[in-house]
């Protein structure tokens, strides 16, 4: 039988969390015949919600699901791991500034860095879905020296989904009709989702939409799809960002020919090299690659360049309180 990959979610009591790992353990995450083990890491005062995540898991009988541990020991949870879902974080409450929340989740990130570093499997691939999830995963990254930088990512895929959905609404085709779309940068209010580069039937979609529409309607619903879903349900948006992790390690580990996530720069597009940023991207045996030459207007360059910007003041920030 193969050997079962472990996955390893921390924040696994909270609501992501409560999403993500039924849809991991039924087979969703790397495929239908993988057999999956999970390790749930959380803090102390939340493991005992943990185990009964664990009690529920266990109940599914689920056929793949080959075992569950639930530990607050970063190194525990991380060993042999080849799959890490970093989703807990430190969330920014009312009037934090932004360096102390910079400096609460370096004291999450960092650490589990070190953790994945001297613990993980050799194939050990890492995302990062807690915010600020760029900066995150720039801070694990750079606490895992032996790791090969490029296992590193942060999750854009969410928005990517959204700009689908959104785009699909308004000119009244099935998702599957969209090719090509794109998010670049932070996972932030800065992202820039990219219409002059989608298809819709062979068309580029900017050419199909109006431009106020596309800059005063489709990019801020986009960027805005959390805080309006907050304002509805009374919660976060925790079922459709679990599914977004799904789709990307499913996409990462099975390969795409396009879509988006954040992953360290080479240089590209003028983005700062080790920058963590949203890039139109394919998967080929494992491994995310930068779709190359793309043309970029003037419209489009502001937008990433503004987006890019914030990652670099964020990665200077953590930089001067020591963080990376
Ligand atoms: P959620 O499970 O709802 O969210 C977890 C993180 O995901 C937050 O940082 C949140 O950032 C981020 N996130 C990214 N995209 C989305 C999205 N679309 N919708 C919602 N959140 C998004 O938080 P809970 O508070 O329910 O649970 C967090 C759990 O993490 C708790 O159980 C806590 O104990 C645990 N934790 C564990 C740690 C560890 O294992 N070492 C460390 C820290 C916390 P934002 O809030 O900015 O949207």
């Amino acid at each position: 039988a193969q050997t079962p990959v472990k996955v390893t979610v921390t924040g696994a009591a909270g609501q992501i969390g409560y999403a993500l790992l039924f849809r991991i353990a039924s087979g969703q995450l790397l495929g239908a015949d993988v057999p999956v083990t999970l390790s749930l890491l959380e803090i102390p005062q939340a493991v005992k919600a943990a185990e009964g995540t664990a009690m529920e898991l266990d109940d599914c009988a689920f056929p793949l699901l080959s075992g569950i541990e639930v530990t607050d020991d970063p190194n525990v949870a991380f060993n042999g791991a080849n799959v890490a879902l970093l989703v807990g974080a430190r969330p920014r409450s009312k009037g934090m500034e932004r360096g102390d929340l910079l400096q609460a989740n370096g004291g999450i990130f960092g650490p589990q860095g070190k953790a994945i570093n001297d613990n993980a499997a050799d194939d050990i691939r890492v995302l990062v879905v807690g915010n600020p999830a760029n900066t995150n995963a720039l801070i694990a990254q750079q606490h895992a020296p032996d790791v090969p930088a490029e296992r590193f990512t942060a999750m854009t895929r969410l928005d990517h989904n959204r700009a689908l959905s959104q785009l699909a609404a308004k000119l009244q085709v099935p998702v599957t009709e969209i090719k090509k779309m794109t998010i670049w940068g932070n996972h932030s209010a800065t992202q820039y989702p990219d219409l002059f580069h989608a298809e819709v039937g062979g068309k580029i979609a900017a050419e199909l939409v109006d431009e106020t529409w596309l800059r005063d309607t489709f990019i801020p619903t986009v960027a805005k799809r959390g805080a309006a879903i907050i304002e509805a349900r009374g919660a976060s948006s925790a079922a459709s960002a679990a599914n977004a992790a799904i789709d990307h390690v499913f996409d990462w580990v099975n390969g795409t020919a396009w879509t988006s996530a954040a992953i360290p720069s080479d240089g590209s597009y003028g983005v700062p090299e080790g920058l963590i940023s949203s890039f139109p991207v394919a998967s080929r045996d494992g491994k995310w690659e930068i779709i190359q030459g793309l043309e970029i207007d003037a419209f489009s360059r502001e937008r990433i360049d503004a987006t890019v910007r914030e990652l670099e003041e964020e990665r200077s920030a953590v930089r001067e309180l020591g963080l990376i």
